[in-house]
């Protein structure tokens, strides 16, 4: 019934959305040659757009040697420079388009975890909701049925009660990821008990810190699936919110400056690239793209913010494209779970930086551990601190990551493990490494 309902009001008040989302639905069957050429193509139209419009991206690819007629040419996308955070920060509102009235964007602004905030804007005519109605679908779920969300900001009187009337019939359960007490989850678990959603969109953190709580007491909150965000998902975190939630994890890739990057489907062997809105390049250190498979800089670029545009935007995270296709016959590229940030650095004392290669850590026994993090002391002395699954339980899984961890790291550097009771997160993300080693250059 709450699917009629949803599919009506649709159809009557949101008919573009409506459209877009049948596409994008056909899309995810185009032949490889046909998808290719729909992404280049979107990709070097963007990047006109932007060289047309943006200040910024007229300054930036006309100091780097491009004519207008070099930057409409597919084949030179590539070789276009890469955005960083910080040149947008300087930048300011000159990355704005002036071909695009003012209206349309939407101020949004990054978290302040690793580095400081930035002010982005998005484009009100991105057909945003149409890009996780369809992503709702490879999990089963439609975009009308009941919802559970572990967020960062919860709604308020008058907000709170516009919110509703919008979703009516459908009836969403919230919980504040900030302030996640004992007594917010009893609360929160008996709403769930009367709701009953069929999704739960929640942080990783928040997430887990619900399921710890209830894993106590041997309490499920079953569901159809869960989708996570904002963080490195880690295969113990998984395992708990499987069980806990009776349901498959859904991990997704998404930010406050571009949404709705990837996520998994039910083959859950990578994520989805929405490869007909956004196109995702991993780069090597001198900005060239590298072989599926060969970890590297994510830099993605947004086909649907005209205001604001994001042409090889760096991202600021590691990952991988993965070979070949994938067994749910969906063209759209695909990229391993992001692996930790670019941040997320561990120096040696001859001055080598170690940024990948850490999700070597969780291979052999990935359940014992449920969540670990890397703590690297002035002295370049590191230790593991790990939350184990079960209490006392996974010393030899820590032991066992302690030693691929000096075969990664090497000279001589120690490495011991401690077991905590938890990681603590800032804004909802933990971060992997967290170093206080200095750069000896
Ligand atoms: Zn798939």
């Amino acid at each position: 019934m709450k699917r009629e309902i949803f599919d009506a009001k649709t159809r009557l008040l949101m008919r573009g959305d409506r459209r877009a989302f049948e596409t994008m639905v056909e899309n995810e069957r185009l032949s490889v040659r046909e998808f290719e050429a729909l992404s280049t193509t979107a990709a070097a139209r963007m990047a006109l757009h932007a060289y047309d419009s943006s200040p910024f991206y007229l300054d930036l690819y006309s100091g780097a040697g491009f004519s207008r007629e070099d930057v409409a040419e597919p084949r030179n996308f590539e070789r276009l420079p890469i955005v960083t955070k910080a040149a947008l920060r300087e930048a300011g509102d000159s990355v704005l388009s002036t071909a695009i009235p003012s209206k349309r964007a939407l101020v949004s602004q990054t978290g302040g975890s690793t580095g400081a905030p930035l002010r982005v804007r998005n484009d009100a005519a991105a057909p945003t909701a149409p890009m996780w109605w369809r992503i709702y679908r490879w999990w089963d779920v439609h975009p009308g049925d009941d919802m559970a969300f572990i967020y960062r900001r919860l709604r308020q009187g008058r907000e709170a009660l516009k919110y509703a009337v919008q979703w009516w019939p459908s009836r969403h359960i919230h919980l504040d990821a900030r302030a996640i007490t004992d007594e917010a989850i009893e609360d929160f678990t008996n709403r769930w008990s009367r709701v009953r959603p069929r999704l739960l969109v929640a942080y990783v953190e928040g997430a887990t810190a619900v399921a710890t709580h209830l894993a106590k007491s041997g309490r499920t909150l079953p569901t159809t699936a869960v989708s996570v965000t904002a963080a490195m998902l880690q295969p113990g975190q998984r395992a708990l919110l499987e069980s806990v939630f009776c349901a498959p994890v859904y991990d997704t890739y998404r930010s406050a400056e571009i949404p709705w990057i990837a996520a998994e489907c039910p083959q859950h062997e990578g994520l989805h690239v929405a490869g007909d809105q956004r196109m995702v390049e991993i780069v090597d250190d001198a900005g060239r793209r590298v072989e599926p498979d060969v970890e590297g800089s994510v830099v993605v670029t947004d086909f649907s913010n005209e205001v604001y545009p994001l042409v090889r935007y760096e991202m600021g995270d590691r990952s991988r494209l993965l070979n070949g296709a994938c067994g749910c016959g969906r063209v759209f590229p695909r990229i391993a779970p992001v692996q930790g940030r670019l941040a997320d650095v561990i120096r040696t004392p001859s001055g080598r930086r170690i940024t990948g290669g850490l999700s070597g850590l969780f291979l052999g026994d990935p359940e014992a551990i449920r969540q670990m993090q890397i703590v690297q002391a002035s002295d370049y002395s590191i230790v593991i601190r790990y939350v184990a699954t079960r209490k006392g339980e996974a010393t030899d899984a820590a032991a066992r990551a302690a030693r691929a961890l000096t075969a990664l790291v090497g000279e001589n550097v120690d490495v011991t493990t401690i077991e905590v009771s938890r990681i603590e997160s800032q804004a909802g993300k933990a971060r992997l490494v967290v170093s206080e080693a200095p750069d000896p250059h």
